[in-house]
């Protein structure tokens, strides 16, 4: 294999940043592409949880790295308790809490399973009187997703990294980026462009099995202790945020990459009221709520590796790509540089043809 020491990175957020900043430190000349500003897509968006609470060998160790990458580099991590509760009557999702904690006691992650007056002793916080079953993972944080972008670049010009911002780039062939009006030729190009991705390699002739979904986020002024939670039943998550809670829910999942506007609907802000009611059992005013894009693909594993000689992508996160960027890029970095990459997440497992509806990432099915 040639010398790599040009790579180009194309996309600013949590992978492309700390991507970029891996390969400089291995003293590798790059060059980051961001159309807007760092952050400015789904990194700056999401809600900051991160949880290593897999069934997976292979994911609970990428969870497991990027949580202690995580204590290295974001100053706003803040380990956390994730809970994931099923209230009474729902036997189908309380079963499926108690195989997925058997399934990750017996691979090693430190999960409880507990009833719902355990789960109230220890989190007096929570509304847990109709809780069926719940599972605790501790070997999880929340942290502030768009500072930890804002570092990661930080770190990746530190390293001797260019990054250009507000610097749209195309693909003229796969290792030849357009951007800012001129041409430059690469060892390597890596699109880590979020829902773009599929677009700018489809320049270049390479078809990827990429969908994209929406989903929402709010946030309230309440300081209250609380972990971070899933409910199962009525399908929402919460986070302990500053003296706040966020909320995320509300995910639309026809849209395409360019019809994300940012800005919440009316009635997933009313519906995350009712959640709080139902998970804290208090009444909250909303401070302020958002929408952003997630990547999708047919087996909900991502797209990490090479398409082409020379040219790889990075997505295809399912509503995980926070949690998992620290070592994702890591293993990118060192793939990228002729090393293995993460098996079972190669692109070219799908034809690129594909026709799927995306499933959203937040569910028992992987948690
Ligand atoms: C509401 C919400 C909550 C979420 N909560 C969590 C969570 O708690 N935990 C978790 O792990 N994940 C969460 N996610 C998912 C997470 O945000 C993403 O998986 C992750 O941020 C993806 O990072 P990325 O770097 O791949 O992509 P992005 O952050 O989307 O970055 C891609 C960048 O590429 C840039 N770009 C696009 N096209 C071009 C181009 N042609 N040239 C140059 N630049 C370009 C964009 O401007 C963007 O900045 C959430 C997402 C949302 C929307």
């Amino acid at each position: 294999m040639p010398a790599i020491d040009r790579v180009a990175v194309i996309g600013g957020g949590a992978i492309g940043t700390t991507l970029a900043g891996d390969l400089a430190t291995r003293d590798v000349d790059v060059t980051l592409f961001e159309r807007e500003s760092v952050a400015s897509g789904a990194s700056g968006r999401a809600a900051g949880i991160c949880y290593d609470a897999y069934t997976e060998r292979r994911d609970i160790a990428i969870a497991g790295r990027a949580i202690e990458r995580f204590r290295e580099f974001a100053d706003s991590f803040r380990p956390v308790p994730y809970v994931l509760l099923a209230r009474e009557g729902d036997r189908e999702q309380a079963s499926a809490i108690e195989s997925l904690a058997e399934r990750m006691q017996g691979r090693g992650v430190d999960v409880d399973l507990v009833d719902g007056a355990t789960l109230g002793w220890e989190f007096p916080a929570l509304v847990t009187d109709d809780v069926e079953r719940a599972a605790v993972a501790r070997n999880a944080g929340v942290l502030d997703p768009e500072s930890f972008t804002e570092t990661m670049a930080e770190r990746a010009r530190e390293a001797g990294a260019t990054v250009q911002t507000g610097t749209e780039a195309t693909l003229a062939d796969p290792r030849t980026v357009r951007a800012g009006g001129t041409s430059e030729r690469f060892d390597a190009v890596v699109v880590a462009a979020g829902p773009s991705t599929k677009q700018i390699v489809a320049e270049v002739g390479v078809d990827l099995a990429l969908e994209c979904y929406r989903a929402q986020a709010l946030v309230t002024r309440l300081d209250i202790d609380v972990p971070t939670v899933f409910d199962a039943t009525n399908h929402y998550y919460l986070r302990p945020r500053g003296s706040g809670i966020l909320l995320g829910d509300g995910v639309d999942i026809d849209v395409g990459p360019d019809d994300d506007h940012g800005e919440a609907d009316a009635a997933f802000v009313e519906s995350g009221r009712e959640h709080l009611d139902t998970a804290l059992g208090v009444e909250a005013s909303v401070e302020r709520a958002w929408s952003g894009l997630c990547t999708a693909t047919p087996d909900r594993d991502p797209l990490v590796g090479p398409v082409e000689a020379g040219l790889f992508v990075a997505t295809g996160w399912h509503g995980h790509g926070l949690m998992r960027a620290p070592a994702v890029a890591e293993r990118l970095a060192t793939q990228v540089l002729g090393g293995d990459g993460i098996p079972g997440f190669e692109p070219t497992r799908f034809a690129g043809d594909e026709q799927f509806e995306p499933v959203e990432g937040v569910s028992l099915d992987d948690s």
